[in-house]
Protein backbone atom coordinates (compact mmCIF):
# COMPACT_ATOMS: atom_id res chain seq x y z
CA UNK A 1 0.00 0.00 0.00
CA UNK A 2 1.73 3.33 -0.95
CA UNK A 3 2.23 5.44 1.80
CA UNK A 4 0.92 9.24 1.04
CA UNK A 5 3.00 12.33 1.42
CA UNK A 6 0.38 14.42 3.38
CA UNK A 7 0.07 13.85 6.11
CA UNK A 8 -25.23 17.29 25.71
CA UNK A 9 -27.17 14.98 25.49
CA UNK A 10 -29.24 14.92 21.99
CA UNK A 11 -32.26 12.71 20.82
CA UNK A 12 -31.85 10.60 19.20
CA UNK A 13 -28.12 9.83 20.84
CA UNK A 14 -26.36 7.93 17.67
CA UNK A 15 -23.36 8.24 19.58
CA UNK A 16 -23.20 4.81 20.60
CA UNK A 17 -22.89 3.69 17.37
CA UNK A 18 -20.07 5.20 16.52
CA UNK A 19 -17.57 4.45 19.54
CA UNK A 20 -15.43 1.86 18.37
CA UNK A 21 -15.12 -1.13 19.94
CA UNK A 22 -11.83 -1.09 20.18
CA UNK A 23 -12.12 1.87 22.89
CA UNK A 24 -14.85 0.48 24.43
CA UNK A 25 -12.91 0.33 27.71
CA UNK A 26 -11.98 4.14 27.37
CA UNK A 27 -15.79 4.57 26.73
CA UNK A 28 -16.24 2.61 30.13
CA UNK A 29 -13.18 4.16 31.99
CA UNK A 30 -14.83 7.56 31.33
CA UNK A 31 -18.47 7.41 30.92
CA UNK A 32 -20.15 10.69 29.47
CA UNK A 33 -22.26 12.77 31.72
CA UNK A 34 -25.88 11.33 29.32
CA UNK A 35 -27.43 14.50 30.44
CA UNK A 36 -24.95 17.38 30.31
CA UNK A 37 -24.45 19.31 27.16
CA UNK A 38 -20.84 20.08 26.07
CA UNK A 39 -19.73 23.49 25.67
CA UNK A 40 -18.46 23.94 21.90
CA UNK A 41 -14.87 24.58 23.69
CA UNK A 42 -15.59 21.15 25.42
CA UNK A 43 -16.24 19.30 22.19
CA UNK A 44 -13.53 21.20 20.25
CA UNK A 45 -10.56 20.54 23.08
CA UNK A 46 -11.96 16.51 22.62
CA UNK A 47 -12.01 16.29 19.09
CA UNK A 48 -8.87 17.44 18.34
CA UNK A 49 -7.58 14.99 21.21
CA UNK A 50 -8.94 12.25 19.21
CA UNK A 51 -11.60 11.47 21.65
CA UNK A 52 -14.08 9.43 19.83
CA UNK A 53 -16.74 9.20 21.93
CA UNK A 54 -16.59 13.28 22.07
CA UNK A 55 -16.45 13.32 18.09
CA UNK A 56 -19.71 10.94 18.26
CA UNK A 57 -21.38 13.71 20.45
CA UNK A 58 -20.34 16.02 17.95
CA UNK A 59 -22.05 14.22 15.12
CA UNK A 60 -24.56 13.55 17.09
CA UNK A 61 -25.72 17.02 17.63
CA UNK A 62 -24.94 18.14 13.41
CA UNK A 63 -27.39 15.32 12.83
CA UNK A 64 -29.71 16.98 15.37
CA UNK A 65 -33.27 18.44 13.92
CA UNK A 66 -33.23 21.15 16.68
CA UNK A 67 -32.18 24.14 15.25
CA UNK A 68 -30.43 25.12 18.94
CA UNK A 69 -28.44 21.98 18.07
CA UNK A 70 -27.83 23.10 14.38
CA UNK A 71 -26.63 26.44 15.39
CA UNK A 72 -24.45 25.10 17.96
CA UNK A 73 -22.77 22.49 15.41
CA UNK A 74 -22.40 25.06 13.22
CA UNK A 75 -20.49 27.30 15.33
CA UNK A 76 -18.26 24.15 16.11
CA UNK A 77 -17.41 23.30 12.68
CA UNK A 78 -16.44 26.82 12.27
CA UNK A 79 -14.23 26.92 15.42
CA UNK A 80 -12.96 23.82 13.98
CA UNK A 81 -12.03 24.71 10.40
CA UNK A 82 -8.56 25.70 10.35
CA UNK A 83 -8.03 22.12 11.73
CA UNK A 84 -9.98 21.03 8.34
CA UNK A 85 -9.19 20.05 5.00
CA UNK A 86 -6.12 17.76 5.28
CA UNK A 87 -7.51 14.46 4.17
CA UNK A 88 -8.09 12.90 1.49
CA UNK A 89 -11.88 12.85 0.63
CA UNK A 90 -12.99 10.24 -1.71
CA UNK A 91 -16.06 8.91 -3.01
CA UNK A 92 -17.35 5.41 -3.42
CA UNK A 93 -20.49 4.31 -5.10
CA UNK A 94 -22.31 1.05 -6.71
CA UNK A 95 -25.08 -0.84 -6.56
CA UNK A 96 -25.93 -3.03 -4.11
CA UNK A 97 -23.88 -6.13 -4.28
CA UNK A 98 -21.00 -5.01 -6.05
CA UNK A 99 -18.81 -5.17 -2.95
CA UNK A 100 -18.62 -1.34 -1.48
CA UNK A 101 -18.25 -3.12 1.73
CA UNK A 102 -16.37 -5.48 1.36
CA UNK A 103 -13.85 -3.28 -0.65
CA UNK A 104 -13.72 -0.72 2.20
CA UNK A 105 -13.25 -2.73 4.53
CA UNK A 106 -10.17 -4.93 3.08
CA UNK A 107 -8.95 -1.02 1.53
CA UNK A 108 -9.32 0.37 5.26
CA UNK A 109 -7.91 -2.09 7.46
CA UNK A 110 -4.94 -2.14 5.04
CA UNK A 111 -4.43 1.82 5.56
CA UNK A 112 -5.02 1.74 8.94
CA UNK A 113 -2.53 -1.08 9.46
CA UNK A 114 -0.17 1.45 7.64
CA UNK A 115 -1.55 4.45 10.47
CA UNK A 116 -3.33 6.17 8.43
CA UNK A 117 -6.77 7.27 10.63
CA UNK A 118 -9.57 6.40 8.44
CA UNK A 119 -13.24 7.29 8.59
CA UNK A 120 -16.09 5.63 6.72
CA UNK A 121 -19.30 7.85 6.42
CA UNK A 122 -22.25 6.98 4.12
CA UNK A 123 -25.09 9.16 2.06
CA UNK A 124 -27.66 6.46 1.90
CA UNK A 125 -30.96 8.19 -0.07
CA UNK A 126 -32.81 5.08 0.95
CA UNK A 127 -32.89 5.37 4.81
CA UNK A 128 -34.47 8.76 4.41
CA UNK A 129 -37.53 6.84 3.14
CA UNK A 130 -37.12 3.57 5.52
CA UNK A 131 -35.40 5.14 8.69
CA UNK A 132 -32.59 2.19 8.53
CA UNK A 133 -29.03 2.99 6.94
CA UNK A 134 -27.88 0.16 4.75
CA UNK A 135 -24.31 1.79 4.24
CA UNK A 136 -21.55 2.59 7.13
CA UNK A 137 -22.53 0.09 8.67
CA UNK A 138 -20.00 -1.54 11.05
CA UNK A 139 -21.70 -5.23 10.92
CA UNK A 140 -20.86 -5.01 7.35
CA UNK A 141 -17.13 -3.81 8.01
CA UNK A 142 -16.63 -5.72 11.23
CA UNK A 143 -12.72 -5.93 11.00
CA UNK A 144 -12.24 -2.05 10.25
CA UNK A 145 -15.00 -1.41 12.74
CA UNK A 146 -12.47 -2.62 15.69
CA UNK A 147 -9.58 -1.10 14.19
CA UNK A 148 -8.16 1.63 16.62
CA UNK A 149 -7.32 3.53 13.75
CA UNK A 150 -10.89 3.72 11.82
CA UNK A 151 -13.77 5.31 12.33
CA UNK A 152 -17.39 4.05 11.21
CA UNK A 153 -20.66 6.22 11.05
CA UNK A 154 -23.59 5.26 9.36
CA UNK A 155 -25.73 7.77 7.44
CA UNK A 156 -28.07 9.91 8.80
CA UNK A 157 -31.45 7.78 8.85
CA UNK A 158 -33.61 10.99 8.11
CA UNK A 159 -34.37 13.72 6.18
CA UNK A 160 -34.24 14.55 2.42
CA UNK A 161 -31.23 13.91 0.31
CA UNK A 162 -29.99 17.56 0.43
CA UNK A 163 -30.26 17.47 4.63
CA UNK A 164 -28.26 14.06 5.14
CA UNK A 165 -25.81 15.46 2.48
CA UNK A 166 -25.66 18.22 4.24
CA UNK A 167 -25.12 16.20 7.65
CA UNK A 168 -22.46 14.24 6.02
CA UNK A 169 -20.59 17.12 4.68
CA UNK A 170 -20.66 18.56 8.99
CA UNK A 171 -19.79 14.88 9.82
CA UNK A 172 -16.80 15.15 7.10
CA UNK A 173 -15.41 18.29 8.67
CA UNK A 174 -15.70 16.82 12.33
CA UNK A 175 -13.83 13.55 11.33
CA UNK A 176 -10.94 15.80 9.18
CA UNK A 177 -10.41 18.11 12.60
CA UNK A 178 -10.33 14.85 14.37
CA UNK A 179 -7.31 13.72 12.74
CA UNK A 180 -8.65 11.36 9.82
CA UNK A 181 -6.35 11.68 7.43
CA UNK A 182 -8.60 9.25 4.87
CA UNK A 183 -12.12 10.18 4.30
CA UNK A 184 -14.43 7.53 2.57
CA UNK A 185 -17.53 8.51 1.62
CA UNK A 186 -19.85 5.67 0.69
CA UNK A 187 -22.95 6.13 -1.72
CA UNK A 188 -25.38 3.80 -3.79
CA UNK A 189 -26.68 5.16 -7.19
CA UNK A 190 -30.11 6.35 -5.51
CA UNK A 191 -31.49 9.70 -6.99
CA UNK A 192 -28.76 12.44 -7.06
CA UNK A 193 -27.03 10.53 -4.20
CA UNK A 194 -23.74 10.25 -6.44
CA UNK A 195 -23.78 13.94 -7.51
CA UNK A 196 -24.37 14.37 -3.81
CA UNK A 197 -21.00 12.66 -3.44
CA UNK A 198 -18.79 13.61 -5.86
CA UNK A 199 -19.71 17.12 -4.88
CA UNK A 200 -18.15 16.61 -1.26
CA UNK A 201 -15.21 14.87 -2.27
CA UNK A 202 -11.72 14.85 -4.03
CA UNK A 203 -11.78 11.67 -6.12
CA UNK A 204 -15.08 9.88 -7.28
CA UNK A 205 -14.66 5.94 -7.47
CA UNK A 206 -17.25 4.02 -9.09
CA UNK A 207 -17.53 -0.04 -8.36
CA UNK A 208 -18.73 -2.08 -11.22
CA UNK A 209 -20.23 -5.71 -11.41
CA UNK A 210 -18.39 -8.12 -14.37
CA UNK A 211 -21.48 -8.63 -15.75
CA UNK A 212 -21.10 -6.00 -18.26
CA UNK A 213 -23.70 -6.42 -20.79
CA UNK A 214 -26.66 -5.21 -18.85
CA UNK A 215 -24.56 -3.54 -16.52
CA UNK A 216 -23.87 -0.70 -19.47
CA UNK A 217 -27.08 -0.83 -20.11
CA UNK A 218 -27.78 0.66 -16.51
CA UNK A 219 -25.23 2.85 -16.12
CA UNK A 220 -26.71 6.42 -15.42
CA UNK A 221 -25.20 8.99 -17.68
CA UNK A 222 -24.88 11.12 -14.21
CA UNK A 223 -22.54 8.98 -12.82
CA UNK A 224 -20.05 8.63 -15.02
CA UNK A 225 -19.97 12.66 -15.64
CA UNK A 226 -18.50 12.01 -12.31
CA UNK A 227 -16.79 9.65 -12.06
CA UNK A 228 -12.93 9.48 -11.84
CA UNK A 229 -12.18 6.01 -11.88
CA UNK A 230 -14.09 3.30 -12.71
CA UNK A 231 -13.34 -0.47 -10.67
CA UNK A 232 -14.93 -3.49 -11.85
CA UNK A 233 -14.97 -5.63 -8.72
CA UNK A 234 -15.09 -9.28 -8.47
CA UNK A 235 -12.43 -10.03 -10.87
CA UNK A 236 -11.61 -13.25 -9.43
CA UNK A 237 -12.44 -17.03 -9.94
CA UNK A 238 -14.65 -17.56 -12.52
CA UNK A 239 -15.33 -14.03 -13.22
CA UNK A 240 -11.67 -12.68 -14.24
CA UNK A 241 -12.92 -12.95 -18.43
CA UNK A 242 -16.13 -11.24 -18.00
CA UNK A 243 -14.50 -9.04 -15.88
CA UNK A 244 -11.97 -7.68 -18.10
CA UNK A 245 -14.38 -7.81 -20.89
CA UNK A 246 -16.53 -5.40 -18.79
CA UNK A 247 -13.48 -2.83 -18.39
CA UNK A 248 -12.97 -2.88 -22.20
CA UNK A 249 -16.84 -2.39 -22.70
CA UNK A 250 -16.32 0.53 -20.02
CA UNK A 251 -13.35 2.08 -21.30
CA UNK A 252 -15.09 2.17 -24.63
CA UNK A 253 -18.10 3.72 -23.36
CA UNK A 254 -15.87 6.29 -21.40
CA UNK A 255 -14.46 7.83 -24.50
CA UNK A 256 -18.19 9.07 -25.80
CA UNK A 257 -19.46 10.01 -22.60
CA UNK A 258 -19.01 13.88 -21.10
CA UNK A 259 -16.45 13.90 -18.42
CA UNK A 260 -16.42 16.09 -15.38
CA UNK A 261 -12.62 16.66 -15.93
CA UNK A 262 -11.69 16.98 -20.03
CA UNK A 263 -8.03 16.70 -19.51
CA UNK A 264 -8.65 13.44 -17.46
CA UNK A 265 -8.94 10.05 -18.98
CA UNK A 266 -10.88 7.73 -16.69
CA UNK A 267 -9.06 4.58 -15.84
CA UNK A 268 -11.01 1.49 -15.83
CA UNK A 269 -9.51 -1.00 -13.73
CA UNK A 270 -10.34 -4.42 -12.47
CA UNK A 271 -9.90 -5.54 -8.42
CA UNK A 272 -11.48 -8.46 -6.36
CA UNK A 273 -12.22 -6.77 -2.55
CA UNK A 274 -12.39 -10.71 -2.11
CA UNK A 275 -9.09 -11.94 -2.48
CA UNK A 276 -7.55 -8.36 -2.62
CA UNK A 277 -6.23 -8.59 -5.95
CA UNK A 278 -5.20 -4.94 -7.25
CA UNK A 279 -6.79 -2.85 -4.70
CA UNK A 280 -3.17 -1.41 -4.10
CA UNK A 281 -3.46 -0.74 -7.48
CA UNK A 282 -7.03 1.18 -7.53
CA UNK A 283 -5.63 3.04 -4.41
CA UNK A 284 -2.42 4.14 -6.30
CA UNK A 285 -4.83 5.33 -8.96
CA UNK A 286 -6.88 7.03 -6.45
CA UNK A 287 -3.92 9.02 -4.42
CA UNK A 288 -2.33 10.11 -8.20
CA UNK A 289 -5.59 11.92 -9.18
CA UNK A 290 -5.92 13.40 -5.73
CA UNK A 291 -1.87 14.56 -5.69
CA UNK A 292 -2.02 15.88 -9.87
CA UNK A 293 -4.99 17.63 -8.59
CA UNK A 294 -2.98 18.93 -5.58
CA UNK A 295 -0.40 19.78 -7.64
CA UNK A 296 -2.03 21.62 -10.15
CA UNK A 297 -3.78 23.89 -8.17
CA UNK A 298 -7.05 22.03 -8.80
CA UNK A 299 -7.98 20.37 -5.85
CA UNK A 300 -7.92 24.12 -4.10
CA UNK A 301 -10.16 25.88 -6.35
CA UNK A 302 -12.02 22.52 -6.66
CA UNK A 303 -12.78 22.39 -2.86
CA UNK A 304 -13.42 26.18 -2.85
CA UNK A 305 -16.21 25.88 -5.44
CA UNK A 306 -17.34 23.03 -3.78
CA UNK A 307 -17.84 25.13 -0.60
CA UNK A 308 -19.36 28.24 -1.92
CA UNK A 309 -22.08 25.73 -3.57
CA UNK A 310 -22.49 24.18 -0.49
CA UNK A 311 -23.36 27.65 1.22
CA UNK A 312 -25.74 28.27 -1.73
CA UNK A 313 -27.73 25.03 -1.88
CA UNK A 314 -28.16 25.79 2.29
CA UNK A 315 -29.67 28.97 1.27
CA UNK A 316 -31.98 27.85 -0.90
CA UNK A 317 -32.69 25.14 1.11
CA UNK A 318 -33.36 27.67 4.02
CA UNK A 319 -35.22 30.19 1.76
CA UNK A 320 -37.62 27.90 0.43
CA UNK A 321 -38.51 25.86 3.43
CA UNK A 322 -39.08 29.58 5.00
CA UNK A 323 -41.62 30.70 2.37
CA UNK A 324 -43.16 27.54 2.21
CA UNK A 325 -43.94 27.28 6.14
CA UNK A 326 -44.54 31.02 6.11
CA UNK A 327 -47.60 31.33 8.15
CA UNK A 328 -48.29 34.74 6.24
CA UNK A 329 -47.46 33.66 2.70
CA UNK A 330 -49.84 30.89 3.49
CA UNK A 331 -53.20 31.84 2.23
CA UNK A 332 -51.72 33.59 -0.46
CA UNK A 333 -49.75 30.17 -2.00
CA UNK A 334 -52.89 28.31 -1.59
CA UNK A 335 -54.81 30.64 -3.54
CA UNK A 336 -51.52 30.58 -6.40
CA UNK A 337 -51.81 27.37 -6.54
CA UNK A 338 -55.83 27.16 -7.00
CA UNK A 339 -55.79 29.19 -9.60
CA UNK A 340 -52.81 27.89 -11.22
CA UNK A 341 -54.29 24.44 -10.97
CA UNK A 342 -57.54 25.47 -12.52
CA UNK A 343 -55.68 27.63 -15.34
CA UNK A 344 -56.94 31.06 -13.72
CA UNK A 345 -53.34 32.33 -13.49
CA UNK A 346 -50.48 31.83 -15.77
CA UNK A 347 -47.79 30.15 -13.25
CA UNK A 348 -44.82 33.36 -14.29
CA UNK A 349 -47.74 35.65 -12.40
CA UNK A 350 -48.18 33.57 -9.55
CA UNK A 351 -44.75 33.25 -9.04
CA UNK A 352 -44.23 36.39 -8.46
CA UNK A 353 -47.23 37.94 -6.62
CA UNK A 354 -46.15 35.06 -4.06
CA UNK A 355 -42.51 36.32 -3.76
CA UNK A 356 -43.65 39.86 -4.03
CA UNK A 357 -45.58 39.40 -0.63
CA UNK A 358 -42.97 37.19 0.93
CA UNK A 359 -40.31 39.61 0.18
CA UNK A 360 -42.40 42.31 0.95
CA UNK A 361 -43.02 40.92 4.37
CA UNK A 362 -39.42 40.43 5.66
CA UNK A 363 -38.43 43.40 4.32
CA UNK A 364 -40.77 45.36 6.34
CA UNK A 365 -39.11 46.54 9.22
CA UNK A 366 -42.45 45.90 11.75
CA UNK A 367 -43.50 42.28 10.07
CA UNK A 368 -44.19 40.42 13.15
CA UNK A 369 -42.76 36.99 11.45
P1 LIG B 1 -22.30 -3.94 -1.07
O1 LIG B 1 -23.76 -4.14 -0.97
O2 LIG B 1 -21.92 -3.16 -2.28
O3 LIG B 1 -21.70 -3.36 0.18
O4 LIG B 1 -21.64 -5.38 -1.28
P2 LIG B 1 -20.96 -6.37 -0.24
O5 LIG B 1 -19.60 -5.93 0.09
O6 LIG B 1 -21.92 -6.60 0.88
O7 LIG B 1 -20.82 -7.67 -1.12
C1 LIG B 1 -21.95 -8.35 -1.68
C2 LIG B 1 -21.58 -9.81 -1.93
O8 LIG B 1 -20.56 -9.87 -2.90
C3 LIG B 1 -21.06 -10.51 -0.69
O9 LIG B 1 -21.51 -11.82 -0.69
C4 LIG B 1 -19.56 -10.47 -0.87
O10 LIG B 1 -18.90 -11.54 -0.24
C5 LIG B 1 -19.43 -10.57 -2.38
N1 LIG B 1 -18.22 -9.93 -2.87
C6 LIG B 1 -17.77 -8.68 -2.55
N2 LIG B 1 -16.60 -8.44 -3.19
C7 LIG B 1 -16.33 -9.54 -3.92
C8 LIG B 1 -15.25 -9.91 -4.80
O11 LIG B 1 -14.30 -9.16 -5.04
N3 LIG B 1 -15.33 -11.14 -5.40
C9 LIG B 1 -16.36 -11.99 -5.19
N4 LIG B 1 -16.34 -13.15 -5.80
N5 LIG B 1 -17.38 -11.67 -4.34
C10 LIG B 1 -17.37 -10.48 -3.72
Amino acid sequence: MPNLDHQSDLPPDRSHLSVNPANADDAAAKPLPRRRQLSNDQLAKGITAGDRAILGRAITLAESHKPQHQRQAEQLVTQLMPQTGNALRVGITGVPGVGKSTFIERLGVTLADDNHRVAVLAVDPSSSITGGSILGDKTRMAKLATHPNAFIRPSPSAGTLGGVAKKTRETLLLVEAAGYDIVLVETVGVGQSETVVAEMTDCFLALMLPNAGDELQGIKRGLLEVTDIIAVNKADADNITAAQHAAADLKRAMHVMPRKDNNWQVPVLTCSARTGDNLTEVWQTVTTRIHDLRNSGTLEKRRRKQALRWMWSLIEDQLLTTLKYDQHTQPLIQQMENEVTSGQRAPTAAARTVLDQFLHQHASPDNNS
